[in-house]
């Protein structure tokens, strides 16, 4: 999402005379777009200001170059960044960027720090001009935002805000531009995007489900993808759109954050161990395809060696075709902070380990299965190799292929010859080669 953000942020400025720059040496303006769900991330934010202010140290003119924090640590730790951080220009969260035009000019005539932290009652959604995506095969859209769940262990309720849906008319149009410029493949967001609730005149809201069969009418959109979703509200409209709605990919990022009901319960996750099991199972008979992947937490506060086993227990059983793991990383302001029982960083770190061997020798495994198979692969770019094009699977892999240049931009049936633990080199088919598997 925070992808998708930055790319807005620059749709809204280019009106007003700003264009990308890949150094910050030469930049009037530098926006550091943070994400605030782990500390490691967190702290990143001021190493990378400090580099950043040498950059701008470095200019004949130290006020010729204007220096934003926008994102999730903006929205917590304003008022902080500008101490630890004095010299920076502008502060503001990640519900307020639709205001940035009027907060650079503000910020360019220097008559003090420009800081935007407030949850507007507007959404900035009704500001945005529409998305540039001229030459992208394949892009975000941001559906939902915010997070009313509450897990203990989260900070996204207070940094996003409040659960909100774009209304349908709003993400249709978004969607039919970008497929208009080309666009092949969109990946529909939100922090808990599967409780999507679509505003529509005259009818009941719609759930993801239905919008997304509604997208999958839109010429030249092949192919539809959605992230984050929560377990416990993937409702019977969604799995019936993985079912019936062949430009669904069928592959589902699913966080379980952990197999032991006891952890479960102190996370405020609303869903055990079993209702997990029982949904992956009912997706599976709709889709039997599906290839999951998820997030897990080790070393929530109270987890013990037998909660970490129900965890590793539970992969096992399910089989993951990739997966995000972390160590449980105290958030002030959430409750999990101050639990008791908080977990040793060795243990952390032994778990830790201990998962990521059984989930990469699941992604190795399940990459594996797809060598001498086909595969519709969007390619979307050039690889590291002269003559060589990447691009994804159905199954969010990394594919790499000799192919010629024309073939960007489409979707091509590849044989895949090798795998490797986090790509598949693959080979075109011989008279097949542009077909489209979809049409
Ligand atoms: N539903 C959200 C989840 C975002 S955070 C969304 O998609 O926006 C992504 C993952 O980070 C979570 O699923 C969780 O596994 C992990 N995470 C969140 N808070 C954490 C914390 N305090 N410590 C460790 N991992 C955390």
């Amino acid at each position: 999402m925070n992808v998708y953000d930055a790319e807005r942020m620059a749709d809204i400025l280019a009106p007003v005379g700003y264009m990308l720059t890949d150094t910050p040496d030469d930049a009037d303006l530098v926006i550091l777009n943070t994400c605030h769900i782990r500390e490691k991330a967190a702290e990143k934010v001021y190493s990378d200001l400090g580099r950043i202010r040498l950059a701008k140290g470095a200019r004949a003119d130290a006020n010729a170059m204007v220096i934003a924090v926008a994102g999730c640590v903006a929205q917590a730790e304003g008022e902080e960044i500008l101490k630890r951080a004095p010299y920076v220009d502008m502060v503001f969260g990640p519900q307020t960027y639709h205001r940035l035009p009027e907060m650079v000019a503000r910020a360019h005539r220097r008559t003090g720090v420009v800081l935007e932290t407030d949850f507007p009652a507007d959404s900035k959604f009704d500001h945005l001009p529409e998305p540039a995506a001229k030459g992208r095969t394949s892009a975000f859209l941001t559906v939902q935002e915010g997070c009313d769940k509450f897990c203990t262990f989260c900070v996204v309720p207070y940094t996003r805000g409040a659960e909100f849906s774009r209304p349908v008319e709003q993400v249709m149009k978004e969607a039919r531009g970008l497929a208009a410029a080309g666009v092949r493949e969109i990946t529909l967001l939100g922090q808990n995007v599967n409780n999507y609730r679509g505003y529509v005149r005259g009818s009941a809201a719609w759930s993801l489900g239905r919008l997304i069969a509604e997208l999958a009418e839109i010429d030249g959109l092949d192919r539809i993808r959605y992230t984050t979703s929560y377990p416990a509200d993937v409702d019977e409209e969604l799995i019936a759109a993985h079912r019936d709605v062949p430009a669904l990919m069928p592959y589902l990022h699913l966080p379980v954050q952990s197999g032991s009901d006891r952890v479960l319960r102190a996370m405020n996750r609303r869903h055990t161990a079993d209702d997990y099991r029982r949904l992956v199972a009912s997706l599976r008979v709709a889709q039997p395809n599906l290839a999951l992947s998820s997030d897990f937490i080790v070393g929530f506060p109270g987890e013990n060696d037998r909660d970490f086993q129900d965890t590793m227990d539970l992969v096992q059983e399910i089989g993951f075709a990739g997966a995000y793991s972390f160590k449980y990383s105290p958030r002030p302001g959430t409750p999990a902070a101050i639990m008791e029982w908080q977990v040793a960083e060795g243990v952390k770190k032994d778990r830790l380990a201990a998962l990521q061997d059984l989930l990469n020798a699941q992604q190795s495994g399940f990459n594996a299965t797809c060598v001498g198979t086909e595969l519709d692969v969007l390619l979307e770019g050039h690889g590291r190799h002269p003559g060589q094009l990447i691009g994804r699977s159905p199954y969010m892999q990394a594919v790499h292929v000799s192919a010629p240049d024309n073939l960007i931009g489409t979707i091509a049936t590849l044989r895949i010859d090798e795998a490797h633990s986090n790509s598949l080199a693959a080979s075109l088919l011989e008279n097949r080669q542009t077909e489209r598997a979809i049409d």
